[in-house]
């Protein structure tokens, strides 16, 4: 397995979910065992040595990829949810969308101090929810410890907008 293989069994569905979009869809990767068990341990590998505590998944199909980084790791899980999903206490985020603002949550207790925090999802676009998701660790005084995703939109420019922090993707296309 390597890159290019990857790279194989991601999708591109134009117009989705609107016109104008091409979305990376990455249920065929999802449903080859040998890739998503390689992309969960090229993802996880770079951050054993870094003591990360908790995994944040942003929703929905961070979830799929930051669950078995945590379990990798030896980490937990949190979730961060779009407005209105969690059922407890929240701290929340706004950040901007291409049309319109959108807000993003996180349980209160799910970080705190002392947590090394690294936040999984599948996609890095324009970095806007990755970088809402870093504010929010931080809000709850945990420490960012790196982001990691399985694939990078390079050709829009998300890294830059995630200040120093250690950035890992699998697949770019710049
Ligand atoms: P961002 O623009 O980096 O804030 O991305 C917003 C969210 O939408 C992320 O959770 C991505 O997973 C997802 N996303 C954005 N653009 C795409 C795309 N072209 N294909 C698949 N997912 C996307």
């Amino acid at each position: 397995m390597d890159t290019g293989r990857l790279k194989e069994l991601i999708r591109d569905v134009p117009d989705f979910p609107r016109p104008g979009v091409v979305f990376k869809d990455i249920t065929p990767l999802l449903a080859d065992a040998e890739a998503f068990h390689w992309a969960v341990g090229e993802v996880s590998s770079p951050f054993r040595g870094a003591s990360v505590t908790k995994v944040i998944g942003i929703e929905a199909r961070g979830f799929i990829a930051a669950a078995p980084v945590a379990c990798r790791l030896g980490a937990g899980f949190v979730p961060v949810r779009k407005a209105g999903k969690l059922p407890w206490h929240v701290e929340a985020q706004e950040y901007e969308l291409e049309y319109g603002d959108g807000r993003l949550e996180v349980h209160r207790d799910g970080v705190g101090p002392g947590d090394k925090v690294l936040i999984v999802d599948d996609v890095l676009a324009t970095g806007g929810t990755a970088r809402a998701t870093t504010q929010l660790v931080e809000r709850l005084g945990g420490a960012v410890v790196g982001l990691a995703f399985f694939v990078e939109l390079g050709f829009l420019g998300g890294r830059s907008r995630l200040g120093g922090h250690q950035v890992l993707t699998l697949v770019d296309y710049e």
